[in-house]
């Protein structure tokens, strides 16, 4: 088996070369590991190798998980959000991937305002229909961007997608470019910059990096495979 140090170092090296690859600056792409399922020792082993970004995609597993690092690392929030668990992870996560409906975008506005913060978001895009359930369909974007730059504590970072799964890297570089246009026409609808494109998981997050991704979502090429839910 390889160890967490060689597997997160093999990560680290794929990103350099594809951020040199694409003429990059490797700053402008941020590593989120997934630690879904991850133990707290692992991800704790993590964190001391000098990782501090990490996120789950269940609420309940984070809110148990994020006190025992002691604010050693930032998290986000990258799997589906529902309104009454939104009180609960206000202020917790640096950044929320996956708002996909203006319900749910007030309802983090409004507890949000009560905690005297501003939550930055993204907004899931569902490209493909065939990836998830979850995600914003590209004809309801323009409505749901102007409805959540309408909040006051709600700061609309990018967007984010979860393409269907692939048996080569390159089948997903549609949807990549896809959200990257997406984003673009949101940008200028917004009239100002929208800096994250939150796309690419282990199977391919090199393709994510020459398509725009400045944050890869990362598990299994970090701490292995996952038993099936
Ligand atoms: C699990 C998960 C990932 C990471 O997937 P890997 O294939 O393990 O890299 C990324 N994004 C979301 C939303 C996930 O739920």
């Amino acid at each position: 088996m390889t160890s967490l140090a060689e597997s997160l170092a093999s990560v680290l090296d794929r990103i350099d070369r594809a951020c040199h690859r694409a003429g990059r600056d490797r700053s402008t792409v941020r590593l989120v590991a997934v630690s879904k399922t991850v133990p707290v020792e692992r991800i704790t082993e993590l964190v001391d190798l000098g990782h501090d970004l990490l996120g789950e995609n269940r609420v309940q597993e984070a809110l148990a998980k994020i006190p025992q690092l002691g604010g050693r690392a930032a998290w986000h929030l990258i799997g589906h959000l529902q309104r009454n668990k939104v009180r609960q992870v206000i202020g917790l996560f640096e950044l929320i991937h996956s708002v996909d409906n203006l319900k749910l975008g007030r309802e983090i506005d409004r507890r949000a305002a009560t905690a005297g913060v501003k939550q930055p978001i993204l907004i899931q895009v569902n490209v493909s229909d065939e990836s998830t359930k979850h995600g914003a369909h590209e004809s309801e974007l323009p409505e749901l961007c102007d409805g959540l730059e309408s909040l006051d504590h709600v700061d609309v970072r990018g967007l984010m997608t979860i393409p269907p799964p692939v048996q080569r890297p390159d089948e997903s570089r549609p949807w990549f470019v896809l959200l990257r246009e997406l984003r673009d026409r949101s940008a200028a609808r917004l009239g100002r910059d929208l800096p994250e494109l939150s796309m690419g998981m282990t199977d391919d997050f090199e393709v994510a990096i020459e398509e725009g991704a400045t944050l890869i979502r990362v598990g299994r090429a970090i701490f292995g495979e996952r038993p099936p839910d």
